[in-house]
Formats: structure tokens, C-alpha cells, sequence
């Protein structure tokens, strides 16, 4: 007897009608990835812009004060979380502006109202490290043709390290007093905390370079190894994500049960399960559903079912981004204070300056 074959084809998996005679195949385009790319180059064109900036910055100081002259890019402290997070303590308990670092703060309070309303976008639209790592495992999967996943017994235990690394810092931030904040911040080592990252980046030690390498080749082989396993400036924005009233919502009686969803969703949710998507790995990256064939099943929505476009979370986002850092600009809380004199003593005594 011939084996009988099974050919399935597209048409199998959409049905054209549902029990309650709703056209159920999507019509127009979705153009949420769409939108995501563009606020993701964005957002890492600005970064390598803003780097360059300081790179130059920097150099004039090495240099003795010769060559290119660019002033110092406050955007550059987005790269300070630390001192985002000692700042913003400081400001609770003090109710005054820090002077030293104070963008690291106003950065870190705009990623945290994004999370707020838009889940945890900032690491799926913003962020350039989420941006790289997607590149790296969407690479990692096209060459070995998938990406692997841990089991769950290993896979829960791990995601749980990066709420462990951001309880560390919150401890030795929250143990700070406002005191020894601005003692830290003021200390030369404090000061160009900026400096000191990028000399980390420019000579890499062979730990630092070999504890990169293996991120690199971990996030080719799994999906997101760095977000989802120990990235805690992310594990900070899905706690403040929770808060969030947008939420991907998945209509049951639309859903053709495809599983579609599921299967793209690079946090691994079992979206095609669940009535609404509270988790906090959740990125509202949307991948879900651009790929959901299903008219109506499954979007990004507000209670009651308002739908968020894709266009009014990216307008969303660059108006937070700029309300709240044409505030800080206003109140004069965006520029760290630091004369040029310090930056000319202390850039050629980099190496000798160490944590206080
Ligand atoms: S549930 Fe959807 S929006 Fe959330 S991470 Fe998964 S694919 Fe992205
Ligand atoms: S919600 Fe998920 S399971 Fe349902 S139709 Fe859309 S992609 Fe398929």
C-alpha cells in the first residue's frame, strides 16, 4: 500500500468564517515591525551619534586640548543606570536636582514612563543593546536554521538572575544616603563615570573581552540570552511594565488557534493560551501580532479594547521621550555641572582612579 501524503497549505490554517459568521482573514498590512524598525534605527543611530560626540569630547582632553573640540553629549549618561538610580534616590529624599549626572536620572524616569504605558518597550523599540541582540539571534537563526531554548527547569532558575542582580543594586543604592550619594558622585571616580565606561569599551580586558565573546555566541544560539537572563535595567522596566494598562489582548472568539503567535514571540510566551499577556517579560514588541493571520484576534489594546497603532505607540514614545527631557532641559536639570578644568585634571589620571 502507498503511503497516503498530507500537503497543508496556507488556505488549510485561515478559515473563512467563524461561528458567529465573522470574516476572520486579516485584510491590510500590519505595519507594526515596521514601525519598530524605524524607531530602533533611530534610537541606535543617536546612540553611535552621541558616542562619537564624547569619543571626540574625550579626546580633546587626552590630546592636552588639541583637534576637534565637541562639548560633552548629556545623552551619553543614559549609559549610567547606577547613577540614574542613585540620582533619582537622592532626589526622593532631598527633593533637589543632583548636579553631577543629572540626565542619567531624567533618562532613566523616561524609560521608566514608557514601560509604565507602553509594557516594557523600551528594550523591543529603544534600547540598543535589544536591538543587537534581536540582530544576533535573528543571525543565529537564519545560519543554524533555529534558535535553542532552554529547558523550563533551567530556563525559570535563569531568568530569575537578573531580578537578582537588580536586588544588589537596588540594595547598595537604597542603603545610600543622600550624603554619601553626592560624596560619590562628587568623588573623581564619580565624575567621569562616563570616561571610565567608555575606557572600559575602548581596552577591553581579556576577562571583559571573553566574558563579551561568550554573550555574543550565547545570544546567536538563544533568543535574547542577554534580555532574558541578565539584563537588570530590563528586569527594572517589566516590574514597572506590570503597571501598564496596554496589554496584548487576544480576542477567543476570533482566534483560529494557529499558534502562530506563540511561535514567534521572542519572549517565549504561550500567547495562543492566554486572554491577556500580563507577563513581565512581555516587550510589546508586537511580533505576535503582525504574524496573527486572524482579523481582530489579537492586539495591543487598552481595557475596553482599545486598540494601540503601531504609529501611536511609536509617537507615544518620542513624545515621552521629549516632553520629558524638554522638562528637564527647561529646569535646567539636563547638563551636569562639571567645569572643563576637571575633565583636563582628571582624563590623563584615568587609570589611576578607582571605585571609592
Ligand atoms: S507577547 Fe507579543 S508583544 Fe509580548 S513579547 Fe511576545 S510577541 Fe512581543
Ligand atoms: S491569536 Fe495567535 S493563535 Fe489566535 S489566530 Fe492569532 S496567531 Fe493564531
Amino acid at each position: 500500500m502507498s503511503p497516503v501524503s498530507f500537503k497543508i497549505t496556507p488556505m488549510d490554517i485561515m478559515p473563512t468564517f467563524h461561528s458567529h459568521n465573522k470574516p476572520v482573514r486579516k485584510t491590510g498590512q500590519d505595519n507594526s515591525q515596521a514601525w519598530r524598525r524605524l524607531i530602533q534605527i533611530l534610537f541606535l543611530g543617536l546612540n553611535v551619534w552621541i558616542g562619537l560626540q564624547f569619543a571626540i569630547f574625550v579626546h580633546y582632553f587626552e590630546s592636552g586640548g588639541s583637534g576637534v573640540r565637541f562639548s560633552r553629549p548629556p545623552g551619553v549618561e543614559g549609559w549610567l543606570p547606577i547613577a540614574g538610580l542613585m540620582n533619582l534616590k537622592y532626589f526622593l529624599t532631598t527633593g533637589s536636582v543632583p548636579s553631577i549626572h543629572p540626565a542619567a536620572m531624567v533618562l532613566l524616569v523616561a524609560f521608566l514612563s514608557i514601560s509604565i504605558i507602553f509594557r516594557k518597550a523600551f528594550c523591543s523599540w529603544l534600547c540598543p543593546i535589544g536591538t543587537i541582540s534581536e540582530a544576533v539571534w535573528k543571525f543565529g537563526r537564519k545560519l543554524l536554521k533555529r534558535n535553542w531554548v532552554f529547558p523550563r527547569a533551567i530556563d525559570l532558575p535563569l531568568r530569575s538572575l537578573k531580578y537578582i542582580l537588580l536586588a544588589l543594586f537596588f540594595y547598595a543604592v537604597v542603603g545610600m544616603s543622600s550624603d554619601a550619594i553626592a560624596a560619590f558622585l562628587w568623588s573623581p571616580y564619580g565624575l567621569v563615570a562616563d570616561v571610565k565606561m567608555l575606557y572600559f569599551f575602548r581596552h577591553l580586558s581579556e576577562f571583559a573581552a571573553a566574558t563579551l565573546a561568550s554573550l555574543l555566541v550565547l545570544s546567536v544560539l538563544f533568543q535574547n540570552f542577554w534580555c532574558r537572563y541578565l539584563c537588570p535595567y530590563g528586569a527594572l522596566m517589566g516590574l514597572a511594565a506590570l503597571l501598564s494598562p496596554a496589554k496584548i489582548r487576544r480576542n477567543t472568539e476570533r482566534c483560529i488557534d494557529c499558534a502562530q503567535c506563540s511561535r514567534v514571540c521572542p519572549a517565549l510566551l504561550r500567547v495562543d493560551t492566554l486572554v491577556t499577556v500580563h507577563s513581565a517579560e512581555c516587550t510589546g514588541c508586537m511580533e505576535c501580532v503582525a504574524v496573527c493571520p486572524a482579523d481582530g484576534a489579537l492586539q495591543l489594546a487598552l481595557p475596553m479594547n482599545r486598540r494601540i497603532s503601531p504609529w501611536v505607540m511609536a509617537a507615544g514614545i518620542g513624545i515621552i521621550l521629549t516632553v520629558i527631557i524638554g522638562f528637564a532641559r527647561w529646569e535646567g536639570a539636563w547638563k551636569s555641572n562639571i567645569p572643563d578644568s576637571t575633565y583636563e585634571r582628571l582624563i590623563p589620571q584615568l587609570d589611576q582612579l578607582t571605585h571609592p
